[in-house]
C-alpha cells in the first residue's frame, strides 16, 4: 500500500479516537451517578428529586442541591415497568419532560457518523485503487498546473551557443507558421522532439524560443509535479492538456522535466502506480494525435538513460536534439546576450570571462552577469569593470563568500595544510592545471577551503599521464593531513569521490589498466543510443572481471597516493611556509605558493 494511503488511515483511527476521547470526558465531567430504580423511587417519594427527563427506557434526572453544595447531583437508571411512574412524579412535584431529541440526535449520530467513516474510507481505498481511470470522479484539484503562454517574446536571438539545436528546430518553426504548406508537401512532422542535456542549458529557453519565432501558444507542464498526486489525476490532466492544446493549434506542449513521470516502468522498490497512469495515459494521448493539426510536443530531460523505451518509440520521442554545455565561442555568445541589459566598462572584457569559464552551463553564465552587476551596484560604480566579473566567476563557482563562518583555530590550520597540500602538488607535477588561488575562507555549504585551478583551455581529451596527475592532486590534501598531523580528517571524502570516480573511468571506460587490456567495459552514455544503453547497462563482464576492476581501481589510486606521499615529503618545508602564509592570509595565489616552492 502507498506511504500516503496508510497515512490517511491513521489519521481517520485517530479522529475516531479523539471523538471517543472527547465524548468520555465530558461524561466524566459531568458525574451522573447511576442508581437503581428502587433506589429512584425511594428519592422521588422522599422529594429529593428536582427534575427528570424520560427517554425510553432511560431516565436522567437531577436532584435537588443538598446541604453546602450548589451543583445538583446528576443521575440516571433504568426504567422498570411502571405504570404508576408519572402519578407519583406529579404527586412529589418533580419537573419531567420526556425528551426524544437528545437520543433521536444521538441515534442520528451513532449510525450516521459510522455510515459516514466507512464510505468516506472505502471511497478514498477505492480511489487510490485506480478506479478513477474513466473519469469516474472529475479531478479537477490537480497541483500540476498548465501553464500557457501566449504572446511570447523569447526568439532565437535570446538563445545562444546552442547553434546545432536551434538548426534542428528550425523545421519545427516552419511547420507551425505554416501547417498547411507542409502537409501539401507530404513533409514528414515530427510529434515529440526530446531536448536532452544537463540543467541550466537553456531547453526551456529554446522550446520557449520555438514558440516565440512561430509565434504560438506555448503550454507547459512539468513532470515533477504529477509526482504527488493522487491516481487518476495525473492522467487525467494529460488528457485535459491535449484537449486545450488541440484547441489551440497550433501550439506547442511542453513538459520539463519528463523523466520524473517517464521513468523506465517498473523500476524502483515500489512500481509507482500514479506514474505509470500518467504515463500511459501520455503515450496514449501521443499515438492519438495527428501532427497535422499542429500541436508539437517537446519534452526536456537531463537523464535520458532512465526514460521509458516507450516514450522514445517511433511516433513519439523519435527526435532527439542535444542541448549542451557551450564551448568558448558559445560561452562567449550567451555572455553577450545576457551582458546586454548591463552596462559594460571598456575593461570589460567578456572574451577573458569565456575563457575562465569552461564546463559552465548557459544559467550559471546568466548568473554570472547578475552577480557582477550587483557587486557594480554595491561598489557605487556605474558600470561592470572587469573586477566585477571575475569575483562573479568565483562566486559562482564556489557560493557565496561566508566570512562569518567561523572555523576554530584546529580546523583552520588543518584546512590550510589540506589545501596546500593540493596546490603543491598540482604545482609539481608537469601538465597539471595551473593553480590561480588557494584560500581558506570556506564558501558555500560544502567547501571548507578551496584551490582554484583553472584550465586555460578547454580539454576534449586526456592523457593517462593527465588522468593520473588530477587524481595525485586530488589526494594531495588528504596526504598532507596525514604528513603532518599523523591522522586523515573527514575533510577529503569529496575529493576521494572524485579521484575514485576518474580512476574508475581509467579502467572500465577508457581502457587504461595494462591488467585489464585495451576493451571498454562500460559504455558511454549517449541519448542518441538511449534505448540499446538501457537494457546492457548493467555490465556484460563476469564477477572475475569486476574482482579485477576493483583491484586495478585500487592499484591505481595507492600507485598515486605513494608518488603524492613522496612528493609532499620531499616538499615539507614548502607545505609548512605555504600552510602558514595561507593561515595569515587566508588566499594566497598560485605565484605565491611557487615563490615558497623555489625558495625552499
Ligand atoms: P534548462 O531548461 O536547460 O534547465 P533553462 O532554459 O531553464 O535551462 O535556462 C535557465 C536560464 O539560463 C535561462 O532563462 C537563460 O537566462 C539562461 N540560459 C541558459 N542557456 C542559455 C543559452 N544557451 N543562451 C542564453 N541564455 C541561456
Ligand atoms: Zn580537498
Amino acid at each position: 500500500m502507498n506511504k500516503k494511503l496508510s497515512f490517511s488511515i491513521w489519521y481517520i483511527f485517530l479522529a475516531i479516537w479523539a471523538v471517543i476521547l472527547v465524548h468520555d470526558f465530558i461524561h466524566a465531567l459531568q458525574k451522573i451517578e447511576e442508581l437503581p430504580y428502587s433506589q429512584f423511587k425511594t428519592l422521588v417519594a422522599t422529594g429529593k428529586v428536582a427534575e427528570v427527563s424520560v427517554s425510553g427506557q432511560i431516565l436522567t434526572g437531577k436532584l435537588k442541591p443538598e446541604g453546602e453544595s450548589k451543583e445538583p447531583q446528576l443521575f440516571r437508571t433504568i426504567r422498570v415497568e411502571d405504570p404508576d411512574l408519572v402519578k407519583e412524579l406529579t404527586q412529589h412535584s418533580v419537573t419531567f419532560t420526556g425528551v426524544i431529541e437528545t437520543t433521536f440526535w444521538r441515534d442520528v449520530l451513532s449510525w450516521v457518523l459510522p455510515v459516514v467513516l466507512f464510505v468516506g474510507v472505502w471511497f478514498f481505498i477505492f480511489q487510490r485503487l485506480g478506479q478513477a481511470q474513466g473519469g469516474f470522479m472529475r479531478v479537477g484539484q490537480s497541483k500540476a498546473k498548465i501553464y500557457m503562454e501566449k504572446d511570447i517574446k523569447v526568439t532565437f536571438a535570446d538563445v545562444a551557443g546552442v547553434d546545432e539545436a536551434k538548426e534542428e528546430l528550425h523545421e519545427v518553426i516552419e511547420f507551425l507558421k505554416t501547417p498547411e504548406k507542409f502537409t501539401k508537401l507530404g513533409g514528414k512532422i515530427p510529434k515529440g522532439i526530446l531536448l536532452v542535456g544537463p540543467p541550466g542549458t537553456g531547453k526551456t529557453l529554446l522550446a520557449r524560443a520555438v514558440a516565440g519565432e512561430a509565434a504560438v501558444p506555448f503550454f507547459s507542464i512539468s513532470g515533477s509535479e504529477f509526482v504527488e498526486m493522487f491516481v487518476g489525476v495525473g492522467a487525467a490532466r494529460v488528457r485535459d492538456l491535449f484537449e486545450q492544446a488541440k484547441l489551440k493549434a497550433p501550439c506547442i506542449i511542453f513538459i520539463d522535466e519528463l523523466d520524473a513521470l517517464g521513468k523506465a516502468r517498473g523500476m524502483g522498490p515500489m512500481a509507482h502506480e500514479e506514474r505509470e497512469q500518467t504515463l500511459n495515459q501520455l503515450l496514449v494521448e501521443m499515438d492519438g494525435f495527428d501532427p497535422r493539426i499542429g500541436v508539437i510536443l517537446m519534452a526536456a530531460t537531463n537523464r535520458p538513460e532512465i526514460l521509458d523505451p516507450a516514450l522514445l518509440r517511433a511516433g513519439r520521442f523519435d527526435r532527439h536534439v542535444l542541448v549542451d554545455r557551450p564551448d568558448k565561442v558559445g560561452r562567449l555568445a550567451i555572455l553577450r546576450v545576457h551582458a546586454k541589459q548591463v552596462a559594460l566598462a571598456g575593461d570589460a572584457d567578456l572574451e577573458t570571462v569565456a575563457g575562465m569559464t569552461p564546463g559552465f552551463s548557459g544559467a550559471d553564465l546568466a548568473n554570472i552577469i547578475n552577480e557582477a552587476a550587483l557587486l557594480a551596484v554595491r561598489r557605487g560604480k556605474d558600470q561592470v569593470g572587469l573586477s566585477e566579473l571575475q569575483e562573479a566567476v568565483e562566486r559562482v563557482i564556489a557560493g557565496l563568500e561566508k566570512k562569518n563562518r567561523v572555523l576554530n583555530k584546529m580546523e583552520k590550520e588543518r584546512v590550510a595544510y589540506h589545501e596546500t597540500g593540493h596546490a603543491l602538488v598540482a604545482l609539481s607535477l608537469p601538465g597539471a592545471d595551473q593553480v590561480q588561488k588557494i584560500s581558506i575562507i570556506p564558501r558555500g555549504i560544502a567547501a571548507l577551503g578551496y584551490t582554484l585551478q583553472l584550465p586555460t583551455e578547454d580539454r576534449f581529451l586526456m592523457t593517462k599521464s593527465e588522468l593520473e596527475n588530477k587524481v595525485a592532486v586530488l589526494l594531495g590534501g588528504r596526504i598532507a593531513e596525514e604528513l603532518v598531523f599523523g591522522e586523515a580528517s573527514t575533510g577529503a571524502q569529496n575529493d576521494l569521490v572524485k579521484a575514485t570516480d576518474i580512476a574508475k573511468s581509467m579502467v572500465k571506460a577508457y581502457g587504461m589498466s595494462e591488467k585489464l587490456g585495451t576493451i571498454t567495459l562500460e559504455r558511454e552514455r549517449q541519448p542518441q543510443f538511449v534505448q540499446i544503453q538501457a537494457a546492457q547497462e548493467k555490465g556484460d563482464y563476469s564477477e572475475e572481471t569486476a574482482r579485477e576492476i576493483d583491484c586495478e581501481i585500487r592499484r591505481i589510486i595507492d600507485d598515486q597516493y605513494e608518488r603524492v606521499k613522496r612528493l609532499l615529503g620531499e616538499r615539507k618545508a614548502a607545505l609548512q611556509e605555504g600552510a602558514t602564509l595561507l593561515l595569515e592570509r587566508e588566499v594566497i595565489t598560485g605565484s605565491d605558493l611557487k615563490t615558497i616552492m623555489d625558495k625552499a
